[in-house]
């Protein structure tokens, strides 16, 4: 197919234009409504009902002006996917009809939930789940062809007020953190200010020749190819990363950000990843809230405009086997007022905060880090947590080398203070300047400092970063309390020499939890197992988290789960992966016995037959070649049929004995790949899907 060429206007005067932002709001409501939606936007301020009317009215006139018909909430079910259900906002009126959408209609929606994952929370028959409007998150345009829709962003709860989504634990999440946060502030003396979380997700994904993609069921059914044998050349030369980027990979690149800037979506960076046919996109960072919305949104303007390039964006975690997987680091930060509190400061006040914050959030990984495990679990990213090209299943955190030299300074500083002179004082010194460069930053990392943010690279590829905020906001704001129900006892004319010493038995505590080295070889493994912390390999070990007695109650308190929410989570997260195993045994059988099975044959046939014509022609050429094929392909052919026998009968166990039977299948398919004649391959080989657009 040839490329798609795209003009993209060289203005960027439509940033924006498919949003009902800031400008919108003040053009089509009345003025005070204005004033109160831009309050609660901006603000927090909580929303006043009463202008719900006036802002649906002006919300849908926006809309009709931007060609919409239709009107709908857009919400985060817990598929990982996003929902809609679109309404017209037609509303019949004698012979005509005319366009109307009330305030009701912008506030509360009904959508028939009873077929969403709902883990035994919702009965079906009062199947009836609601979504409400998050004003925090703007909404905006969704276009196709012959028309437009208007997405309202939405929190979908149950009846008896049980989330059902990924927004609804967040959006409490940034609230536990926002009121710990201030809690914490308070004992530094810092005036109120509001506290804002960040995040910038730079997004991975791999881009395929559709016409390859659909030759392969494994792809369209499960998005990860279940055969197929690593090329000779694939990533070890290591020239995509960062290489120029191809034409056509070009344009599918420029077309997305063009859709992406209209949704006032600030796509910023696009290059090669380290694997053929691998690429990144990342935004600026934004609100936690409206950066996961627009995470999504990214997935799915990825995958629309790649079918419009004859390509196919695949969002999988490892969609190819031997090759580098995809992740989504989630860059977070936390500000106060003006102040981003990951920023190493530049006087002394200010560097108590941070350390302060940045204790804080060492406790938080520490004592939590199983729960940070278990936000990044799923059937995808097992393949990728753990292998040699990911950050590994046991989380620690990377600080580098100067910032480790400051926490090591401060823990003896307050401990034998006298005798180490040179050891940091909180109060007198201020800290040497870190450096932003990247150079050093050490990769293999699972949460890593870099500069006035962490990363979290342990989120998969297709994942919805709501899951790993919400964690990663729960848990600092439990060790911010716990910091600040000590800071708040400490005398106020002694306050540095005390912060000291409690900043110190912080580090002593829960220093285990740094690592700045290889977090890829076996001596670490060794080193973590010996240090005690948790290695969970996979989403079955890695769940359990979630039904943890001292996790349930900290969720609970902080009022982002109740029990029952977090019990109905984990049972919808295991019953998602169990069925992601067996549809992924399915297709693989089903492959094999269907397409493999015919052309090994075939090409055995062809052998034999070619074999027995010069046998008894009497020709003595070529014979020998003839029959060592005949074997290789005979061989292959038996072990085969063992595979898929023995795939079978898995199929009908657990999910361990289907995962066992389908590495085992592979291993003969791949094997039989390098040996069965290329023209009868019935699948698209990793040689060209990953090399040929
Ligand atoms: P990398 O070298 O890892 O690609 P970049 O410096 O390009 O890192 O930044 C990656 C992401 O981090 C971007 O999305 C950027 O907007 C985001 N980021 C930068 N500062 C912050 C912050 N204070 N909070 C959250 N994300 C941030
Ligand atoms: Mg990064």
């Amino acid at each position: 197919m040839p490329a798609r060429e795209v003009a993209a206007p060289v203005t960027l005067d439509y940033y924006g234009e498919d949003v009902f932002n800031t400008a919108a709001i003040n053009k089509y409501l009345p003025r005070h409504a204005a004033e109160k939606l831009l309050d609660t936007i901006n603000n927090n301020a909580s929303l006043d009902p009463a202008i719900a009317a006036d802002v649906a009215h002006g919300m849908k006139e926006w809309a009709l002006s931007r060609g919409a018909t239709h009107y709908t909430h857009w919400f985060l079910p817990l598929t990982g996917s996003t929902a809609e259900k679109h309404d017209a906002f037609l509303e019949p009126d004698g012979d005509k009809a005319i366009m109307s959408f009330s305030g009701k209609n912008l506030i509360v929606g009904e959508p028939d939930a009873s077929s969403f994952p709902s883990g035994g929370l919702r009965c079906t028959f009062e199947a009836r789940g609601y979504t409400a409007w998050d004003p925090t998150s703007p909404a905006f345009i969704k276009r196709h062809a012959n028309g437009a829709t208007l997405c309202i962003p939405t929190a979908f709860c149950s009846y008896t007020g049980e989330a059902l989504d990924k927004k609804t634990p967040l959006l409490r999440s940034m609230q536990a953190l926002s009121v710990a946060t201030k809690r914490l502030m308070k004992c530094f003396k810092q005036s109120e200010a509001n506290v804002k979380i960040t995040l910038g997700p730079e997004q991975e994904y791999f881009l395929i020749d559709k016409n390859f993609y659909l030759r392969r069921p494994d792809l369209v059914q499960c998005g990860r190819t279940l055969f197929g044998a690593p090329p000779p050349k694939h990533q070890q030369l290591e020239d995509h990363y960062f290489g120029s980027i191809k034409r056509r990979i070009l344009n599918f690149m420029s077309e997305v950000e063009v859709e992406l800037w209209k949704l006032g979506i600030p796509a910023k960076t696009r290059h090669n990843e380290v694997a053929p046919a691998q690429f990144e996109l990342a935004p600026m960072f934004e609100d936690v809230n409206l950066a996961v919305d627009h995470n999504m949104l990214v997935m799915e303007v990825l995958r629309q405009v790649a079918d419009r390039h004859g390509l196919v964006c695949l969002l999988h975690e490892k969609p190819f086997a031997g090759i580098n997987g995809s992740g989504k680091h989630n860059n977070w930060s936390l500000s106060y007022g003006r102040i981003n509190l990951l920023n190493p400061g530049s006087d002394p006040h200010q560097n108590a905060i941070f350390l302060t914050v940045l204790c804080g959030i060492i406790k938080a990984v520490d004592e939590h880090s199983d729960l940070l495990r278990a936000a990044v679990t799923g059937a995808g990213n097992d393949h990728r947590l753990g292998a040699n090209e990911a950050p590994p299943a046991i989380i620690s955190m990377y600080l580098g080398d100067q910032l480790n030299d400051v926490i090591e300074q401060l823990e003896k500083g307050a401990a034998t203070s006298c005798r180490h002179p040179s050891a940091m004082r909180i109060g007198v010194d201020t800290l040497p300047s870190l450096p932003r460069d990247a150079t050093d930053r050490n990769r293999t990392s699972p949460f890593a400092f870099t500069g006035n943010k962490f990363e979290f690279r342990a989120p998969g590829s297709s994942q919805c970063c709501a899951g790993a905020m919400m964690t990663l906001n729960t848990i600092v704001a439990d060790a911010f309390d716990a910091l600040a129900e000590q800071l708040e006892k400490l005398p106020a004319e002694n306050f540095n020499v005390e912060l000291q010493k409690v900043l110190s038995r912080v580090i002593r505590e829960h220093k285990r939890i740094i690592f700045n080295g290889d977090n890829y070889t076996a001596e670490w493994r060794e080193e973590a197992a010996r240090r005690g912390l948790p290695n969970a390999p996979d989403t079955m070990a890695a769940l359990k988290a979630l039904t943890d007695e001292k996790n349930m109650a900290m969720f609970n308190q902080y009022g982002v789960f109740t029990r029952k929410e977090l019990e109905s989570r984990y049972e919808v997260f295991l019953e998602e992966y169990h069925r992601r195993i067996r549809i992924e045994g399915e297709i693989a059988l089903e492959i094999a016995r269907s397409m493999i099975m015919p052309a090994a044959v075939g090409d055995l046939e062809k052998n034999m037959k070619t074999f027995q014509a010069a046998s008894a022609a009497g020709i003595p050429f070529g014979t020998a070649a003839l029959k060592s094929n005949i074997e290789a392909l005979g061989r292959g052919v038996d072990e085969l049929s063992e595979q898929c026998e023995a795939l079978a009968t898995a199929l009908k166990g657990c999910h361990e004995e289907i995962l066992a039977a389908m590495s085992n299948l592979r291993q003969t398919v791949d094997a039989l790949e390098k040996v069965v004649a290329d023209e009868v391959w019935p699948l698209p080989k990793y040689r060209e899907m990953l090399f040929v657009y």
